[in-house]
């Protein structure tokens, strides 16, 4: 059962009856209108606006909202659920959502985070797509508190789907994530409101490019930075460490150590194995 049938939750219930993952797929949305659309897009066999009814007979519960939401409707739907069964979500976060909810639900049911690194500035069910996880990430959390049989099965839903899993502990994620995705959107948040409405009129592709994921939801990205502020914080004081590096070597009309920094991070940039 699939709670939230947007970009990610979509193309979750997508992939998996592509291949045949499970023998039914229930999404659950506040609105029939999504169900339909939901169904008609390939994403669910069956759906219900009702999270107790979604959650009663699933054997696994993927809570696939924003984060702020994870926490109060992963219980909701544990009490629903069937002794043993197991919940797991997608959520951009980790540390709070698990140290709430690992070993802390009603009815024996196990809690395990996951996160796959997959997705865009997009959101909604029609920029849901099949594939999406196909080259991604995806990380699995696990701490002393994760039951072995629930770890092992969330393995085994995302094995097939993602290119790689990293199993890691909640805090590994947030301080990661906080490095590789929380601080370049607030770099892009920055850059486009940094420049004048004059200069956005005659904007390159160079800014374009740059800012592409200032175009994601603010509405799902203030959830992710207030719930990762620690971690983001103590990245960014990176970021201006770095940033203020180049800015001295310009301030000095520094050429040798200007080409140092940006040879560095040319060779870094082209060895990732990334668009
Ligand atoms: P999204 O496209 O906006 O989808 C969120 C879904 O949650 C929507 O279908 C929405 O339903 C549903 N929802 C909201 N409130 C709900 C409620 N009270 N009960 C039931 N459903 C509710 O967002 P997304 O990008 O898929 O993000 C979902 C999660 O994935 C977030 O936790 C995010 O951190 C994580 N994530 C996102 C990305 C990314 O690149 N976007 C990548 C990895 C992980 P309606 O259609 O009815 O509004």
């Amino acid at each position: 059962t699939i709670v939230g049938l947007g970009l990610i939750g979509g193309s979750l219930g997508m992939a998996i009856r592509r291949k045949q993952l499970a023998h039914e797929v229930v999404g659950v949305s506040r609105r029939a209108a999504t169900i339909g659309q939901a169904k008609r897009r390939g994403a669910i066999d069956r759906g219900t606006t009702s999270l107790e009814d979604g959650a009663r007979e699933a054997d696994v519960v993927v809570l696939a909202t924003p984060v702020d939401l994870i926490v109060p409707l992963a219980k909701r739907a544990a009490r629903a659920m069937r002794h043993g069964a197991i919940a797991t979500d997608v959520g951009s976060t980790k540390g709070a959502i698990v140290r709430t909810l690992e070993g802390r639900l009603p009815n024996g049911v196990a809690f395990v985070g996951a996160h796959p690194l997959a997705g865009s500035e997009q959101r909604g069910l029609a920029a849901a797509r099949p594939d999406l996880f196909d080259s991604s990430l995806c990380v699995i959390t696990a701490t002393r508190r994760t039951p072995r049989r629930a770890l092992r099965m969330i393995r085994k839903l995302w094995q097939p789907l993602a290119r790689r899993i990293l199993v890691m502990d909640p805090s590994a994620h947030d301080r990661l994530l906080a490095a590789v995705s929380h601080v370049p959107h607030l770099v892009a948040f920055s850059l486009v409101n940094a420049a004048t409405p004059r200069e956005l009129r005659m904007v390159p592709p160079s800014f374009l490019d740059a800012t592409r994921v200032a175009k994601s939801d603010p509405d799902l990205w203030d959830d992710i930075l207030l719930g990762n502020h620690a971690e983001i914080l103590r990245a960014m004081a990176r970021f201006e460490a770095s940033w203020r590096a180049l800015r001295t070597t310009l301030a000095l009309r520094d050429r040798r150590a200007l080409a140092r920094l940006l040879r560095r991070a040319n060779t870094r940039r082209r060895s990732l194995n990334a668009r």
